[in-house]
């Protein structure tokens, strides 16, 4: 998520972070770089310009008294950055009984995806589906529906009377939300009237615009054409892909509506909540261990969060490994790395792999290795390598890596007053 745009805009609070001082130059050169990366991530001129704008007000108001000018910077970059796309997590509303969500928006979008996707929050959800012009559309929900564990019902008939009988099955048969998928609409055309019709009679209580993170500032545009519906929120899907930051810093701040949830894949669980500080985190790599720590906690993985925690204390191989094996239970090892912060992804095959290898490493150790590592001479090495079927050289590299880790874990306890907060876990 966000690659490149996370790379350009590392790599200027990198230079920065070398001055002991910030000059009103360096400030402004610094913003000229950022404004840079951001028009390069495809995030809408506008957005940028008031970003830069709000963030130069502010800087050159503190920055130069502060202690750790780099850092105050980029608290003051992250801050507005997560106010532009919205500041705090939205919610859906979910009234009514039961609370109807219709889902609309572009052809490719991914809300068929995201109906399932949304099933999955609920006990028993029903999908309804509103789609008249595409024969296909019925069966591809019906499959969705069968994976998510949810009712289905075809309203493609006639979605407007077809809706409003799927709601009254919903009310008889308890269920707890009714999620209405629709017909996606080709570019350049706007929806057809018996959308408009169809959340005028119902009336639901959210109207969900699902739109794709990979065509960047274009979303915004797209967005618009679907306005006349009054959406009350955006899914941004496929932010798993080489999405850079365009659609996500851009469309809440141009479209005034704030994004509700993120798909970060193809399968029923791959949908997170949209918090815009964490978001802005991501953007900025800053990484979002909150996000991490939930995942591994929904997992089963709250050793991690009491152990390995940014904790100040010693960080052991003991609880590497424990964080490694709540990992292995949340999913795939690729997915997770993406929130930790200075971990670059490169192929998630070759990272599964070498995952396990590291994990049988640190399994070969003695309980007093894993807490002291520096005990580990040649002779130790050899034994574990044989142990775990791996080479010196590899027992090795995890040492090595493992020391990087460590001295990671207190410079995040150390981030400014405020920060903290937001990495700590459980
Ligand atoms: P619709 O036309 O709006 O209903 O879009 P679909 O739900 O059919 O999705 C279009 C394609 O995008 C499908 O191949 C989905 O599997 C894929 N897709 C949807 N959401 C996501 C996502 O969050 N991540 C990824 N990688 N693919 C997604
Ligand atoms: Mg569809």
């Amino acid at each position: 998520m966000f690659e490149s745009t996370r790379e350009r805009l590392q790599r200027i609070f990198q230079g920065l972070r070398g001055k002991g001082y910030l000059s009103e130059a360096d400030v402004r050169a610094g913003l000229r770089e950022i404004r840079k990366a951001l028009l390069a991530s495809d995030v809408h001129h506008q957005v940028v310009h008031d970003l830069i704008e709000r963030v130069e007000s502010q800087a050159l108001k503190k920055v130069p008294q502060s202690v750790t000018p780099a850092q105050q910077l980029l608290g003051i970059v992250r801050w507005e950055m997560a106010a532009m796309m919205g500041g705090h997590l939205a919610k859906l509303r979910l009234q009514g009984q039961p609370p109807v969500v219709i889902l609309v928006g572009p052809a490719g979008g991914g809300k068929t995806t995201t109906a399932g996707k949304l099933a999955r929050l609920r006990q028993k959800a029903l999908l309804v589906c509103a789609d008249p012009y595409r024969p296909a559309a019925r069966e591809q929900l019906e499959t969705v529906a069968k994976l998510s564990g949810a009712a289905f019902f075809s309203a493609d008939q006639d979605p407007i009377s077809g809706v409003s009988e799927a709601c009254a099955w919903a009310r008889r048969n308890l269920c707890d939300v009714v999620i209405v998928d629709t017909p996606g609409i080709p570019p350049g055309e706007s929806p057809p009237p018996f959308l408009g019709e169809l959340i005028q009679k119902i009336p639901p209580s959210d109207v969900l615009l699902v739109l794709d993170a990979l065509v960047g500032q274009e979303a915004v545009r797209i967005a618009e054409a679907f306005l006349p519906l009054e959406p009350t929120g955006i899914v941004l899907t496929k932010l798993d892909g080489d999405a850079r930051g365009g659609a996500a810093l851009s469309l809440p701040a141009r479209i005034g509506r704030p994004v509700v949830f993120v798909g970060v894949g193809e399968r029923p669980d791959d949908l997170e909540p949209f918090h815009p500080e964490r978001m802005a985190d991501r953007i900025l790599g800053l990484g979002d261990l909150a996000t991490l720590a939930e995942k591994l906690e929904k997992a089963g993985g709250e050793p991690f969060a009491q152990k390995a925690a940014v904790k100040e204390s010693a960080f052991t191989l003991e609880d590497f490994l424990i964080q490694l094996e709540a990992m292995a239970r949340a999913g795939p090892i690729s997915h997770l790395l993406a929130h930790i912060p200075g971990v670059k992804l490169s192929g998630s095959e070759k990272l599964e792999q070498e995952f396990i290898r590291t994990r049988a490493i640190i399994q070969s150790m003695t309980i007093e290795e894993r807490r002291n590592p520096n005990i580990i001479g040649a002779s130790r090495k050899r034994r574990i390598a044989r142990g775990s079927g791996t080479t010196v050289q590899e027992v090795n590299r995890l040492l090595n890596q493992f020391e990087q880790v460590q001295r990671l874990m207190p410079k995040l306890g150390r981030l400014p007053p405020g920060w903290k907060d937001m990495f700590k876990m459980g």
